[in-house]
């Protein structure tokens, strides 16, 4: 069987931007950037491309939960060379759940239970298209197929309902989830008699639908069944806990959101207070720049976030933040913010135009190459702009300008945001 963990994988390197992350910068990770790190290593994975590789020996890694203590750590994948000094043993097979063991398997009586009260219950519906349910009934897209619990026309929209009763294991979920998307169908993760508990404790099956369903999870139970037979309609309890303890509500499915691609959901998540911030910057923001009582308000809020005595509105106002914010922001928004250029180019030969920005241009080397215009960097007007620029010393992450980009861009940044 598996054999215990010995040694410990210290290091990792993120394939992406070859970022290393040590075992412990992986414990310091919050829980919505582990769950990042799960995701890409399993997506990668189930595509046959590693994402996160052995520091030592180069061989896939992949950061599972330590059952006792919850606290994530690197592993090997199953094969890799018992020579690498941080070996972890081989995997068992929990690593390795192949989808046809799980198409295969019986499924345990709950299971079946739910399935067939899920489809009497849209059936039921109006909303659902008639004859339109169907359980167990294989779905091609291409060359893979998948097999639904449920699937249904539902309010015009193709749906798949699959039953977590805490078994699924990431690597599936992350494949069928892939494969919905290319077939364009709605899947809904669903739980039977989901009983609350502090985040800490949460099942990791439990927490990783909870991030499917952009941190809301479904489940059915005896009350929501019978309201549903009374109300004649496919009715479902939505939980969500965005830090303050729990919420839930009965619904329909009709009356959750539905994004264009992701899993529907009842209630998002408050937005971040960088993204929120950024609203009210460009809210207050005109092309005229940002004027001064909004600006110094909204400085010093920042100045306060970056805890730190020495920094307040008026240091802000000194280092020209808003310059910096504005032209960052445009290139985010794809269009000139707090500025009257016709465009891109104009607004960053503009911004580099005056030499107290100069040491602004490594920054905004970054934010133009990731924000998905990379070629104005090759226009010579461009070019000849930072090749001046540059010759100057260069804000760097620590200084004012440095600290503002990653607490309110850290996307573009996404090295840094790892550790925040
Ligand atoms: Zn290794």
């Amino acid at each position: 069987m598996t054999a215990r963990l010995q040694r410990t994988l210290k290091r990792a390197v993120r394939l992406q931007d070859m970022s290393v992350i040590s075992s412990d910068d992986l414990i310091r990770v919050d829980a919505d950037g582990y769950q990042e790190i799960r995701r890409s290593a399993t997506r990668a994975r189930n595509e046959g491309q590693p994402a996160f590789v052995c520091d030592h020996c180069g061989f896939a890694v992949y950061a599972p939960r330590e059952p006792k203590t919850r606290l994530p750590f690197w592993r090997h994948h199953k094969g890799a060379p018992r020579s690498c000094p941080w070996w972890t043993g081989e995997p068992g097979s929990t690593d390795d759940v192949s989808a046809s063991q799980f198409q295969g398997a019986q499924e345990s009586p709950l299971h079946l239970r739910v399935k067939h009260l899920v489809a009497e219950l849209l059936a039921a519906d109006p909303r659902t298209e008639p004859g339109s349910v169907v359980v167990d009934e294989y779905v091609m897209c291409g060359e893979s197929r998948r097999r639904p619990d449920v699937r249904a026309i539902y309010d015009g929209k193709p749906i798949a309902i699959e039953i977590q009763l805490a078994t699924t294991q990431i690597p599936i979920i992350v494949a069928r989830e892939d494969f919905y998307q290319r077939e364009e169908r709605h899947l809904i993760w669903l739980t039977w008699n989901f009983v609350p508990v502090e985040r800490a404790h949460l099942l990791t099956a439990f927490e990783d639908i909870f991030y499917s369903h952009n941190k809301n999870l479904f489940s059915l139970d005896d009350e929501v069944v019978s309201e549903s037979r009374e109300r004649g309609a496919f009715l479902v309890r939505a939980f969500w806990e965005h830090g303050s303890g729990w919420n839930s509500k009965i619904t329909t499915l009709a009356d959750l959101e539905w994004p264009s691609s992701g899993l529907p959901y009842a209630v998002a998540p408050p937005p971040p207070w960088h993204r929120e911030f950024r609203a009210r910057w460009l809210a207050a923001t005109t092309a005229q720049g940002t004027p001064w009582p909004a600006r110094k308000e909204l400085f010093s809020e920042l100045a306060k976030k970056l805890d730190d005595d020495s920094i307040d509105a008026s240091t802000l106002e000194e280092s020209d933040i808003a310059a910096l914010l504005n032209a960052i922001l445009s290139f985010v928004e794809g269009n000139p913010v707090g500025s009257a250029q016709r465009n891109l180019t104009e607004v960053i030969n503009t911004f580099l135009a005056s030499e107290r920005r100069f040491r602004f241009a490594r920054i905004m080397r970054k934010v133009i190459a990731v924000t998905g215009v990379p070629e104005i960097l090759d226009k010579p007007s461009v070019v000849a702009k930072f090749s001046r620029a540059t010759e100057d010393a260069q804000s760097g992450p620590d200084s004012h300008a440095g600290r503002v980009a990653l607490l309110l861009f850290p996307e573009l940044f996404e090295k840094r945001q790892l550790t925040r």
